[in-house]
């Protein structure tokens, strides 16, 4: 099944993604070592939604998260951010476009540990010399739970409150679009729903734009929509999933691609 939800290559969708991808296409290698980890896929992320992204090991998440997030370049294809189009842009004006418009979170938090939670949520606005807006800023604060833990240092918290400052680094800048590579990859169960339900309520509150990696059913529930890849194409969608709906669509998506 192929799903060219997107607009034709070039032209602008009529009512604007947060990010979307045409026929993005991504080699690695040449001659007889050469991997097509993205096949021609083109889809849109949603403004405002939660979406996950899944599939079995090796089908191409990392690398469509990669590529649409200006982290990787493509063989083909093209990808945007809202309106601006990432092939074509120099090293320098990819940095500045993920810097002021994309947010990261992966799965280890990456905080610096002599800084408190408050300092690392600030640190990325304070490095680019920006101001936070005040009141987004207890915004964020208050949607995170962490009021009193806010000037303890990252040891001093559980691995659940690590990643959710994480996700609040994050959302400080108000970027375009957040990126969450397997968020709850090094929590256990407890502390990935409270990530989880953090990202949720970031979307569903505060209208936030979150794309996230994982292989985790039970995660992939907590978004609005599952797409599926397998061998580096898309290869089905869900709305509304429960976890055992991404459970049941894995296991065809898993069984589709060992026989192909
Ligand atoms: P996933 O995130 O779903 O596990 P990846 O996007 O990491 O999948 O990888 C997709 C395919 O591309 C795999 O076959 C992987 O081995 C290959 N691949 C990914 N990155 C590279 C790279 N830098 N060089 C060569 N092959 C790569």
């Amino acid at each position: 099944m192929s799903m060219h939800a997107a607009a034709a290559p070039g032209r602008r969708p009529l009512d604007s993604a947060a990010a979307r991808a045409t026929e993005l296409t991504r080699v690695y290698g040449e001659g007889e070592t050469q991997v097509v980890a993205l096949d021609s896929v083109s889809l849109e992320f949603g403004r405002g939604r939660f979406t996950a992204i899944t599939g079995p090991s090796g089908s191409g998440k990392s690398t469509l998260m990669h590529c649409m997030a200006g982290l990787d370049s493509v063989t083909a294809g093209a990808a945007w951010i809202g309106d601006t189009e990432l092939t074509g842009l120099s090293d320098r004006q990819l940095t500045r476009l993920r810097r002021d418009h994309v947010g990261f979170v992966c799965q280890s938090f990456n905080l610096l540990p002599t800084l408190t939670a408050l300092e690392n949520i600030t640190l990325p606005m304070d490095i680019a010399g920006h101001r936070p807006d005040r009141q987004w800023l207890d915004t964020v604060v208050s949607t995170v739970g962490l009021a009193g833990r806010l000037h303890h240092r990252p040891s001093q918290l559980s691995g659940g409150q690590q990643q959710r400052v994480a996700v609040a680094r994050a959302l400080v800048s108000r970027p375009e679009i957040i990126f969450a590579d397997e968020p709850t990859g090094n929590l256990d169960s407890r502390s990935g729903a409270e990530v989880l339900g953090f990202l949720r309520s970031s979307v569903r509150s505060l209208g936030q734009t979150v794309v996230m990696v994982t292989h985790d059913p039970v995660a992939a529930s907590y978004a609005d929509r599952v797409v599926f890849l397998a061998d580096g194409r898309l290869v089905d969608e869900l709305y509304a999933p429960t976890s055992e709906a991404v459970l049941d669509r894995m296991r065809h998506v898993d069984a589709a691609s060992r026989t192909s």
